[in-house]
């Protein structure tokens, strides 16, 4: 059974939420052809450091930087590297911290210049599936709701949801019970309750489910070498609706908001 969340809790998952929303638009106003993905790690690191936070993912399970920077075929995991992105690339930018004992989570997919309209469609279907997942991400649901929602959405146009790697709960721990996968049957899995916070992220190929680890036992691609992409939010379980910690209106509206 997992332990819902105390509003005060919630306060501190909230303001870690913020910064890594925050982080990911800097990161966002960095991306263009050009640019190495060790720059977009130093430019959220930096974000993050100023804002009196730490970089959870550095150093976890010995991951080598702050953020994971995944390019085109590439799912998850990706380290950042003296990769120069290049017009019509895609980068899956994930990023992690640690605020006053509590985590944030979230990731974004950017496109690099222009991509071409199939690309285009799989960045907006990959993120239109998150928020199909987080509608039914509420009190009385399970968590494979959140998958058949996720999983459904995305196959209706012909691309697929890895089933290797999932969404999780997120609290003092980055990965927390219960898991969240992006497939799934309704009325399946852990069930949702009031106040319990998970990390929805779908991770989407434009072809074929099948991923294989990279040598360096980290960085997941695609089998078949198409693209992959990934968002990823932080919610709140509530009746009725879903509560939304992390966004992406600093990265899509020029957010005012502070931390
Ligand atoms: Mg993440
Ligand atoms: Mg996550």
């Amino acid at each position: 059974m997992v332990k819902p969340k105390t509003e005060e809790e919630i306060e501190l998952l909230r303001e870690n939420a913020v910064i890594v929303s925050r982080t990911l638009a800097e990161v966002g106003k960095a991306v263009a052809p050009g640019v190495t993905t060790s720059e977009l790690n130093r430019v959220a690191e930096t974000f993050i450091r100023d804002n009196g936070a730490i970089p959870s993912f550095l150093g976890f399970e010995g991951f080598p930087s702050a953020i994971c920077a995944s390019v085109n075929d590439v799912v998850v995991h990706g380290f950042p590297s003296d990769y120069v992105l290049k017009e019509g690339d895609i980068v899956s930018v994930d990023i992690g911290t640690l605020y006053k004992g509590w985590n944030g989570d979230s990731a974004y997919t950017f496109p690099v210049g222009e991509v071409d309209a199939e690309t285009r469609k799989l960045l907006d279907v990959t993120k239109a599936s998150l928020y199909k997942g987080i509608e039914v991400a509420v009190a009385g649901n399970r968590t494979g709701d959140i998958g058949h929602a996720v999983q459904t959405y995305v196959e209706s146009f012909g691309f697929s949801a890895v089933r290797e790697l999932e969404g999780h709960g997120i609290g003092r721990q980055m990965h927390e019970s219960p898991g969240v996968p992006n497939y799934g049957k309704q009325g399946r899995g852990a069930k949702l309750v009031d106040g319990m916070t998970i990390c929805i992220e779908p991770m989407i190929n434009a072809g074929t489910k099948g991923v294989y680890l990279a040598k360096n036992g980290w960085a997941v691609h695609t089998a078949d070498h198409r693209k992959s992409a990934h968002y990823e939010l932080t919610v709140v379980v509530r009746r009725g609706k879903a509560e939304l910690l992390s966004t992406f209106d600093f990265i899509e509206k020029d957010g005012t908001i502070g931390i």
